[in-house]
């Protein structure tokens, strides 16, 4: 498949492209009115909830964007007992979420048999699907979590632009940073897998979303994890490192609606979260329009409240200074104010079987709201 090809295809008579440059209201609301038909075609009503524990802020990468990254020698750092994180889990049960999700900077010391046996003890007392999201980890760690009963995984390629990408996220020395062959990786141990991108990512241009969310489509991706650029103090790239593109894309929050939305109408199938970056632009309803331009995921933190602010990729976060229980209850409200019901059970990716509309669910998206892909 050629990956280049991908931003000239149609979505409603218009490119990708064309719909990312759009500004026109009424466009943008039949653009918002499709995505979230085939949500509710292909997903449903169900908003899935992943409770989501940072267990460590330690970090070994050098990534210009991210405020864990080593050269961050103000940020204090920690790293979750086991036990503690068997208690959030525990929390996460109760607060009735369907998914524990543990995340983490590239922290080495959280070793391949400790995480193993971390999985092990989750699943055989909480029972909850485990998503992991460690960074670039080995296929012989990845393969002895998977064993353990490990899920899904979630890595983001951040971008398709490989020069960019490569200038963001430095390579460790002997190891150069393949995020998509990782996926494929992932795929073949029988993951879940999820990837994505930021948006607004200086040097990243209209053209490069565009691809982003082609290569989407290309990978058939469980889950789509999109979210905006947010600038932190204490890196390089809040501090000029990179030069705006010529055509550079803007991380607002309309375009994070947009790139859900056209996210949703290319892979229609797929877990797409309503995140903690974007309800960090609108603090008053970011979560909601997220779900209604296409998102069927949330994920509010699990975090004990000592750790959240330390696990600071950007600053001002959403939710920070909330416990897990007061985040569970404003999402009940959030989630009951539109019309949707909290999803039960594990949430796992749902394909359409048999059929002939159904064997290729792109192009039935497509069709049922009235498009050509
Ligand atoms: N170490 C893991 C988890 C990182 S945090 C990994 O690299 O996969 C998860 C995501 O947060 C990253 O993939 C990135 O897309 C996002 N992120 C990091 N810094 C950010 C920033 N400054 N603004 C917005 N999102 C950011």
């Amino acid at each position: 498949m050629d990956f280049t090809m991908g931003h000239r295809k149609r979505v409603n008579g218009k490119t990708v492209l064309d719909w990312l440059r759009e500004t026109d209201p009424r466009q943008l609301a039949r653009l918002y009115a499709a995505a979230d038909k085939a949500r509710r075609e292909f997903v449903g009503h169900a908003v899935h909830l992943r409770g989501l524990v940072e267990i460590s802020n330690h970090c070994r990468r050098h990534c210009l964007y991210c405020g864990l990254r080593t050269e961050n020698c103000a940020l204090l750092r920690y790293r979750m007992r086991a036990e503690e994180i068997l208690e959030a889990a525990r929390t996460g049960l109760r607060l009735g979420y369907g998914t524990i999700v543990l995340q983490a900077g590239e922290d080495p010391a959280l070793s391949c048999g400790w995480v193993a046996e971390l999985v092990r003890q989750i699943k055989g007392e909480i029972g909850l699907p485990i998503t992991l999201s460690l960074g670039e980890r080995s296929e012989e760690e990845l393969t002895a979590w998977r064993e353990a009963g490990a899920d899904r995984y979630l890595l983001r390629f951040e971008t398709s632009d490989a020069e960019l990408f490569r200038r963001i996220h430095p390579s460790l020395p002997g190891n150069p940073s393949d995020r998509v062959a990782l996926l494929r990786l992932l795929q073949r141990l029988d993951y879940e897998v999820g990837g994505g991108v930021m948006i607004g990512i200086p040097g990243q241009s209209y053209a490069s979303l565009a691809r982003d969310i082609e290569r989407f489509g290309e990978l058939n991706l469980d889950m789509i994890g999109v979210g905006p650029y947010l600038p932190h103090p204490a890196t390089p790239l809040a501090n000029g490192a990179v030069p705006p593109a010529e055509d550079q894309v803007s991380g607002n929050e309309e375009m994070v609606y947009k790139v859900i939305a056209l996210a949703r109408l290319v892979c229609p199938e797929a877990n797409i979260p309503s995140t903690t970056a974007l309800a960090t632009l609108n603090r008053v309803d970011g979560r909601e329009r997220g779900l209604l331009a296409g998102a069927n995921v949330i994920m509010p933190s699990l975090t004990p409240s000592q750790y959240r602010p330390l696990y600071e990729i950007y600053p001002n976060k959403a939710c920070v200074f909330e416990t897990s229980e007061q985040c569970a209850g404003c999402l009940r409200r959030r989630i009951r104010s539109l019309g949707r019901v909290w999803g039960s059970g594990p949430g796992r990716r749902v394909q359409m079987a048999g059929g002939m509309a159904r064997t290729n669910p792109r192009s039935f998206a497509a069709e049922a709201v009235g498009l050509t892909v």
